[in-house]
This record gives C-alpha cells, sequence and structure tokens, in this order.
C-alpha cells in the first residue's frame, strides 16, 4: 500500500499534565485549530481528564484515549483501569508500552502484549511503543530491541492499531532522530511486520514519537514509512500541536 494511502494521524501524549481548567482551555484551543484537519487526531489525557475530554470533543472529530490499562479486564487490581472502562466512556484507543511504564513500572513486551489483548477483547485500538535507549542504539543493538518488543506482540496487532517508535533518547530531550535514523526503523519495522503478518503490515500506520514539533515534523512525515507522530511535550501547546497536524495531512 502507497505510504499516501495511509491517512496521517497525530496523537497527543499529555502524560501527567494540566489541571482541569488547563485541559479544558487547552483542549478547546486544539478543537478551534484542528477544526479542518485532514490528519486524524487523538489526545490522551491523564484518566480523570478522560470524560471532560470526551464531553468536550463529542461534537468534534478529534479522538480521546487513554495512556494505559490493565491487562485484566476487572477484579483486584486496585489503582488499575481496565480497557472496557475506557472503551464504555468513549475512548476509542489506547497507549500501550510508553517507554516510561516500561522503565518506571517494568513493564515487559509480553506484559504490553497482554494488555493489547486486553485493549481487543473491549474493542480499542492499541497504540504501541517500542524503541531502544541510547546505550543499546550506541553499542548496535537498536534494531534487535525493537524487534524483541515487536515479537511479543506481532500477532496480536491489528491493522487500525498503531506502533509509534519512540527512541527513549529522543523522549523529551530535544534530540530528535534524524529523519534518516527514523525512516531507517520504520522500514525495518514495517518489514519485521510484513515477514509475520504479510499485507496487515501495509495498513498499519507507523508514528514517530520522540522530541516532534513543528519545526522537524515537515522532513520526518516526508519519510515514506513515517505515517505522523506521538506527541509529548510540544502537544501541550496547542498552536504547536495544531502545526503538527497541519503536517500530517
Ligand atoms: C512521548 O512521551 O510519547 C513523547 C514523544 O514525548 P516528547 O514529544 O516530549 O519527546
Amino acid at each position: 500500500m502507497p505510504a499516501s494511502l495511509r491517512r496521517g494521524l497525530v496523537i497527543g501524549n499529555w502524560k501527567m499534565h494540566g489541571s482541569v481548567s488547563e485541559t479544558e482551555a487547552l483542549l478547546r484551543q486544539i478543537m478551534a485549530l484542528c477544526e479542518t484537519a485532514t490528519a486524524e487526531v487523538a489526545v490522551c489525557p491523564s484518566f480523570v481528564h478522560v470524560p471532560l475530554a470526551l464531553r468536550l470533543t463529542a461534537a468534534s472529530a478529534i479522538a480521546v484515549g487513554g495512556q494505559n490499562c490493565s491487562e485484566h479486564d476487572s477484579g483486584a487490581c486496585t489503582g488499575e483501569v481496565a480497557a472496557a472502562m475506557l472503551a464504555e466512556l468513549g475512548c476509542d484507543r489506547v497507549i500501550l508500552g510508553h517507554s516510561e511504564r516500561r522503565r518506571q513500572q517494568g513493564e515487559s513486551s509480553a506484559l504490553v502484549a497482554a494488555k493489547c489483548r486486553a485493549a481487543h477483547r473491549a474493542g480499542l485500538k492499541a497504540v504501541v511503543c517500542v524503541g531502544e535507549t541510547l546505550e543499546q542504539r550506541e553499542s548496535g543493538q537498536a534494531q534487535t530491541v525493537v524487534a524483541e518488543q515487536l515479537q511479543a506482540l506481532v500477532e496480536e496487532l491489528r491493522p487500525e492499531d498503531s506502533i509509534a517508535y519512540e527512541p527513549v533518547w529522543a523522549i523529551g530531550t530535544g534530540h530528535t532522530a534524524s529523519p534518516r535514523q527514523a525512516q531507517e526503523m520504520h522500514t525495518f519495522i514495517r518489514g519485521c511486520l510484513g515477514a509475520a503478518r504479510g499485507d496487515a503490515a501495509q495498513r498499519l500506520r507507523l508514528l514517530y514519537g520522540g522530541s516532534v514539533k513543528a519545526a522537524n515534523a515537515a522532513e520526518l512525515f516526508a519519510q515514506q514509512d513515517i505515517d505522523g507522530g506521538l506527541v509529548g511535550g510540544a502537544a501541550l501547546d496547542a498552536h504547536e500541536f495544531a502545526a503538527i497536524v497541519a503536517l500530517a495531512g
């Protein structure tokens, strides 16, 4: 499938930022600025702000997702949120395997795959993050690490899911992967998916994440296998985020 047939997609990962009033103001601005966007747009607020975001976006094309979900459908899991709870509210997707969770919560690739299955059971699309650390890249392990992360869940993936390649060394650091480095890894990822899943790999959208901003998005999104971005810091600035969305259109 030619890249042009995969619709551009930009997802804002708001992480653990914002009060209720800040979240509302940010989202209202984003909705106004992205009203005519041709790219698909989604925002992923903290769990407590999800109902607010869904209410505000009810009449807009902006989708709302979670930043994580439990691998279990329900039960004695204090502090966890089930995929079905997100789906019942109106979320259509969930970010899984973000490197902050892999590092801070010790999430393994097997756990991320179990969460992906849980998301699908609830009817959510998965946005699965993969990526290597600086040490792994410098020791020539980048592709091995990403292949291992993909291997665990490749059988779970559906064409409507997306994979976000987020080199850990580029997240929140201001150091973006060069368009060539990013495209190289995206080609590798599509190749891994293709080997396991055939044609479905061509439909899956591959997002780049790691210090994406309006100033570098055009070059990144011009790459054949980069279908959009998972945006952290720049997603907290409505004008910056909207400029990135426009470049993914
Ligand atoms: C992220 O955390 O998903 C991310 C890409 O962050 P940033 O854009 O701030 O690097």
